[in-house]
């Protein structure tokens, strides 16, 4: 910031300090004291309760005002006329770590923090944690309690793999970077071990203070069962997966277990995904009961522009034709998923004086082709593009 210090002041005595007031009124009026500001977009900051048309100042990597008109002066600005303006995307279901360049690509889609949800075990972890490391965003990583990762014949299939020991050797070696227990617990990667998978996972996890985020659907044991081992913080990803075990009955009301488990303050994450995680009818069932998620996340991979998946945006617009507001979206990739990871704890708002991550996008309106996992499709009115990041206050070149 274009500022004179106090200890300058100091020495300068009063003719000095008008001529420095005066300058630093010059500086100002021009714009210096901002190093971008992004103009006459819709900012939505649910963080903020903020829906509104606003100009976004950022200096020094942080929110610097949100205000209805900002003057740019000289410093360099981005036209976010007729665009939505909201706070860096936060993937809190994704595989961005199996490979490097997976950060830099999901960055573009406006993804400023991610969480590579249980791609390696102990065995490999090193992989995923290297990769969040030279992440240009924050990335960081849930540990498979399945000790060699996701495996074609079930990562906890052999319930050895399930490794407590091995586990924790790992955590304790990265500390910093990994947030978190991941348990797979459907029938083709548990098996019959989901219970004791979860009941291992929760040991380790809660040895660290740590959540655990299960994948659930098609399990072989009922939630009834699986849902009492989860605590306050955990995750339940796939949140809209279809019988056997969803969420919801047939006759459209959710399991005690699950409302018991949301009082209790854990998560409910879409997980979109590709295989066996969300079938439309049981997702309205599920929002027409209007237990809405908490997060909304991709379950990405490299391979997620080729999928139902493209993108978070897209992920983030399915719900629209349920009710959902764009407003509840955006918070669903934002300050929900913030709260998720204490990594995350200033991030998910634009309110000033926080990161200047900032996803900028379209919503468009037209038909859109909206695909579940069962090649289930449904046609959307509205739906969010990424068009431009700003991280650290910094713009990503597209
Ligand atoms: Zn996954």
């Amino acid at each position: 910031m274009a500022t004179i210090s106090r200890r300058r002041f100091v020495f300068m005595g009063s003719a000095g300090l008008a001529v420095a007031a005066r300058a630093s009124r010059t500086l100002i009026a021009q714009g210096a004291r901002y190093d971008l500001v992004i103009t006459g977009g819709r900012v939505v900051d649910p963080a903020s309760r903020l829906d509104a048309v606003r100009d976004v100042a950022i200096t020094q990597g942080r929110i610097a005002a949100v205000r209805p008109t900002i003057a740019a002066g000289g410093a360099p600005t981005i036209d976010a006329r007729g665009k939505l303006v909201v706070p860096g995307l936060i993937d809190i279901h994704s595989h961005a770590g199996r490979t490097k360049e997976s950060p830099g690509l999901v960055l573009k889609d406006g993804v400023t923090g991610w969480i590579d949800a249980g791609s390696q075990g102990a065995d490999h972890i090193e992989d995923p944690v290297a990769v969040a490391r030279s992440s240009p965003q924050l990335g960081r990583v849930l540990i498979n309690i399945g000790r060699e990762g996701i495996l074609p014949d079930g990562d906890t299939m052999v319930l050895a793999r399930a490794d407590e020991a091995a586990a924790r050797a790992a955590i304790e070696k990265h500390r910093d970077m990994i947030v978190g227990v991941k348990a797979r617990l459907s029938r083709e990667v548990a098996g019959q071990n989901d219970y004791e998978v979860l009941r291992r996972s929760q040991e380790v996890a809660s040895a660290f203070g740590l959540p655990v985020m299960i994948h659930m659907g098609q399990t072989i044991s009922p939630l009834s069962k699986l849902f009492p081992l989860l605590k306050r913080g955990d995750v339940v990803t796939h949140m809209f997966a279809p019988p056997p075990n969803s969420i919801v009955d047939d006759s459209g009301t959710i399991l005690p277990e699950v409302l018991a488990a949301r009082r209790r303050g854990v998560v409910f994450d879409v997980g979109n995904g590709v295989t066996g995680h969300i079938r439309w009818d049981i997702a309205e069932r599920i929002l027409q009961a209007r237990f809405w998620p908490d997060t909304i996340s991709t379950d990405w991979n490299v391979t997620s522009r080729t999928t139902g998946v493209v993108d978070l945006p897209n992920c983030m617009s399915k719900y629209f034709g349920f009710g959902m507001t764009v407003s509840q979206a955006v918070a669903c990739a934002t300050t929900n998923a913030a709260r998720v990871f204490p990594v995350f704890k200033d991030r998910g708002t634009l309110k000033v004086g926080a990161p200047a991550d900032v996803a900028i996008l379209e919503l468009r309106e037209g038909n859109f082709e909206f695909l579940d996992n069962y090649k289930g499709s449904i046609t959307g009115r509205q739906r969010l593009f990424p068009s431009g990041t700003v991280l650290a206050g910094v713009r990503v070149s597209s």
